[in-house]
């Protein structure tokens, strides 16, 4: 596991205001550590040792949103994912056929500006979720 990057869970949740719990701390761990968004699935698999449940898992994920500690997107049809809040803002493209995702280290500049002004009922806009579909080359190799 790298240890370069020093995001610290437990420093995390304190400044958050959390209350320190295993899985929580796993959660952010797992979250810290991972090179693309998670899904609910994969988090549940990833702190297994703490034996939490699903609805475990999600209730810790709501509640760290709610702090703006993580941020979900809706990746594929089926599945939430979530991320640090702390990653620099990053973009996604999925494979519409295994729902792989990479992460696309670039964003639109201007963007939010750009949408702003073709908004008549607008005043503000504060984020914005952009997606990209695709096609991976392990998939582009077997489908046909
Ligand atoms: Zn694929
Ligand atoms: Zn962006």
């Amino acid at each position: 596991m790298p240890k370069s990057k020093a995001i610290d869970p437990v420093v995390l949740l304190k400044d958050a205001g959390f209350k320190n719990t295993p899985v929580r701390r796993a959660l952010l761990l797992a979250l810290s550590t991972a090179t693309t968004p998670l899904t609910v699935r994969q988090l549940v698999r990833k702190v297994r040792a703490t034996k939490a449940d699903t609805a475990t898992v999600y209730r810790a994920l709501e509640a760290f949103e709610a702090e703006a500690l993580v941020r979900s997107m809706q990746l594929t049809k089926n599945n939430i994912s979530y991320e640090l809040s702390r990653v620099k803002h990053s973009h996604h493209i999925t494979c519409t056929n295994c729902a792989a995702v990479e992460v696309i280290p670039f964003c639109v500049k201007g963007i939010g500006k750009n949408a702003l002004k073709t908004s008549r009922r607008f005043k503000t806009v504060v984020d914005h979720r952009l997606s990209f579909l695709g096609t991976c080359k392990n998939c582009a190799r077997t489908v046909r």
